[in-house]
């Protein structure tokens, strides 16, 4: 598989936007006709998050920060929890950007402060808009932590430009019956369109900045070919099976993070050969281009902003999680 710079690239993008790439000696394609081919590769790393559930990880990691506008990519599991020992992620603030988190096996139960709760089951999505600054909680349900059992979903983290930093937060449920679906004709790439659209269905969420975010799950010979807005950078992320990229043979396999270069159709395959279907998760968006200031669970544009959401935090301005009993 090609691997080339992901850092120079990643950097590059925070900092200035879509790289302009030289294509010498390639013919000019018509709009709508140009294939996406793989240009880089990323692979997870495995860490511990929370209160110490397993993650992989692409990004961010050292020379890694972004894949602008998305700040994180966390993996979470799949883990088989023995009774008494599942894990989540206690009360921590957030500010400045959204949380999206999809659950494929067990549940996440969340509570705010502003008096918020909710349980996301498997194939659920809670978009949330931290904005302006909160307080959650993301645990496992009681009875999850008393049987032990599975847990694997998703969660990531989508940048908001400086003018929607101070956004009031608010969330966005998906059910999993209501997230949009679709398939090909020959009934073998299914797609579930979490934001953006794709085949024919199309995303109920509504993003502050153009963003595509879709579950695709490919049985053995699969081909599929759709578009995604040229002004969305898109990266693939492959979390079960084999998948091949574009109009060429680049494959990506199980724990890839792969970077697709400019043009305005993606192509996926999945080898008949293959015993197994390919589980992607397409992520699109057009780069915020904005310099980023991080800390732990705020996401600024400079460093006073940072100092600032920390103060705010430690002097109660950002709430607390109301407890009754
Ligand atoms: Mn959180």
């Amino acid at each position: 598989m090609e691997r080339r710079d992901f850092h120079k690239l990643v950097v590059g993008s925070a900092l200035g936007g879509c790289i302009a790439r030289t294509e010498s000696g390639v013919a000019p394609v018509r709009r709508g006709q140009r294939v996406r081919e793989l240009e880089s590769v990323l692979r997870g790393v495995r860490s511990r998050e929370g209160a110490g559930f397993p993650v992989r990880r692409p990004f961010p990691v050292a020379g890694v920060p972004q894949f602008d506008p998305f700040v994180l990519l966390d993996e979470m599991g799949p883990v088989d929890w023995p009774p008494g020992e599942a894990k989540g992620a206690p009360d921590h603030p957030h500010r400045g950007f959204e949380t999206v988190t999809y659950v494929l096996r067990g549940a996440v139960e969340h509570r705010d402060s502003f008096g918020g709760r909710g349980l996301l089951g498997p194939g659920d999505v809670q978009w949330m808009t931290a904005g302006s600054g909160l307080v959650h909680s993301e645990m496992p349900p009681q009875s999850l932590v008393d049987a032990g059992g599975p847990m694997h979903g998703f969660q990531l983290w989508v940048n908001l430009p400086a003018r929607q930093k101070w956004t009031r937060p608010r969330y966005q449920e998906l059910s999993s019956r209501h997230i949009a679906r679709d398939q090909t004709s020959d009934g073998r790439s299914t797609v579930r369109v979490i934001a953006g659209r794709a085949l024919g269905a199309r995303g109920t969420t509504e993003t502050h900045t153009p963003i595509s975010y879709h579950h695709w799950t490919l049985a053995p010979g699969a081909d599929v070919r759709f578009d995604v807005p040229e002004e969305q950078r898109v990266a693939l992320s492959v979390f079960g099976g084999s998948l091949r990229i574009g109009d060429g043979s680049a494959t990506a396999d199980d724990g890839t993070f792969a970077v697709l270069g400019q043009g305005e159709s993606v192509r996926m395959r999945c080898d008949a050969s293959r015993s197994s279907p390919a589980e992607v998760l397409l992520l699109a968006g057009a780069p915020i281009g904005e310099p980023i200031a991080r800390w732990g669970p705020f996401v600024m544009n400079t460093d006073a902003e940072i100092q600032q959401a920390v103060d705010d935090y430690r002097a109660g301005r950002m709430g607390t999680i109301p407890r009754s009993g």
